[in-house]
């Protein structure tokens, strides 16, 4: 016999956990399943900026920590399970590796996974220099080359991170202006090591086993060869809706669209952060997401009687 909650929160990224807090808090018996690491996108950011206030912690990793120890003494049933089907036959049921799971509200809170430039080779070179974590590859990098690329605050947050290690930074974007907050963009042009690249795209990735470089293009179609050791892409997020197997309504970039409760095309199927479409961004986004969609499921539940 399947299990039976009144919520299933799939994602134990920001907006899982702070769902999960907020449901508990309500009475409701909840399941949080995750497929990798508790906290999702954050772990591997030792200083959140902006952070969530002065008594919370400043690392991404401490911060999630602190959470999923609350919430195992709330008593959540936390699941170290990725929901890998759905099935809205009669009512809403999810299928783990190893067991059916049936509730009475659903919350898609699987967030998103940072995309790549989709560049030959760029696959085979990950591990090889190519990667996509500044705070946990940045020391391998000790007074070597590397080169960034994207426009917006992940871009310019890892390139600063990066230049604490390395010799030079080079910040590709192939856009005109830099979509990044005016405090990061200031302290990356005030900072010496880091050199921008603007109207420039990479084209190529250099290197057999290891990267040695990357080939640019500008505007006015100039190539140029950048000699570097680490390859590092911040070119926005793709949402994490594979397990959805088609079953809600998602928009062209991908992400899940929500109505202005936050509700799907799914009724009682609700999805919060990084996996909606027109998700604002910041952990507080999240968080915000997470407390009015507890509001909802609430209400919905006690209607349902
Ligand atoms: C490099 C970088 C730096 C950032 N720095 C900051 C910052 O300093 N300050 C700030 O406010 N914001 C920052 N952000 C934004 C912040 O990370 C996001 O706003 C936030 O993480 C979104 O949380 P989420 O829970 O929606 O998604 P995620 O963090 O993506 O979490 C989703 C979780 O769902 C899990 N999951 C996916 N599919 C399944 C499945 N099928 N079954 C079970 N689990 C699944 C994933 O493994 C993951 O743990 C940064 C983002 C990036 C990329």
């Amino acid at each position: 016999m399947s299990k039976k909650y009144d919520l299933i929160i799939v994602g134990s990224g920001m907006a899982g956990l702070c769902c999960a807090k907020a449901a508990l808090a309500k009475g409701l018996q909840v399941a949080l399943l995750e497929a990798q690491m508790f906290g999702g996108l954050i772990i591997n950011v030792n200083h959140l900026d902006p952070g969530l206030g002065d008594n919370e912690c400043s690392g991404g990793a401490d911060l999630a920590a602190t959470w999923v120890s609350d919430l195992s003494d709330l008593g959540l049933d936390l699941m170290y399970e990725g929901a890998i089907g759905l099935d809205l036959t009669d009512g809403i049921e999810l299928q783990t590796a190893t067991e059916t799971l049936r509730a009475r509200a659903l919350v898609v809170a699987s967030g998103a996974r940072l995309k790549r430039l989709g560049l030959p080779r760029e696959e085979d070179l990950t591990g090889k220099g190519v990667s996509q974590c500044a705070d946990c590859d940045g020391p391998m990098f000790h007074q070597q080359e590397v080169v960034v690329v994207g426009g917006g605050d992940s871009a310019a947050q890892e390139a600063l991170v990066l230049a604490q290690f390395c010799s030079r930074v080079h910040w590709v974007h192939r856009g005109a202006e830099l979509s990044a907050r005016a405090s990061l963009v200031q302290a990356a042009q005030a900072n010496k090591k880091i050199e921008m690249y603007l109207q420039t795209e990479v084209v190529s990735l250099l290197g057999d086993d290891i990267i040695t470089g990357v080939e640019l293009k500008n505007s006015s179609l100039q190539t140029q060869t950048l000699p570097c050791q680490g390859f590092f892409a911040f070119v926005g997020l793709t949402p994490n809706v594979d397990w959805l197997c088609g079953q809600l309504t998602l928009s062209q970039s991908g992400g899940v669209l929500v109505s202005e409760n936050l509700a799907t095309s799914y009724p009682g199927i609700y999805a919060i952060g990084a996996v909606r479409d027109g998700f604002g961004g910041l952990l507080k986004d999240a968080m915000e997401d997470a407390q009015r969609v507890v509001h909802e499921v609430a209400d919905q539940l006690g209607e349902d009687g």
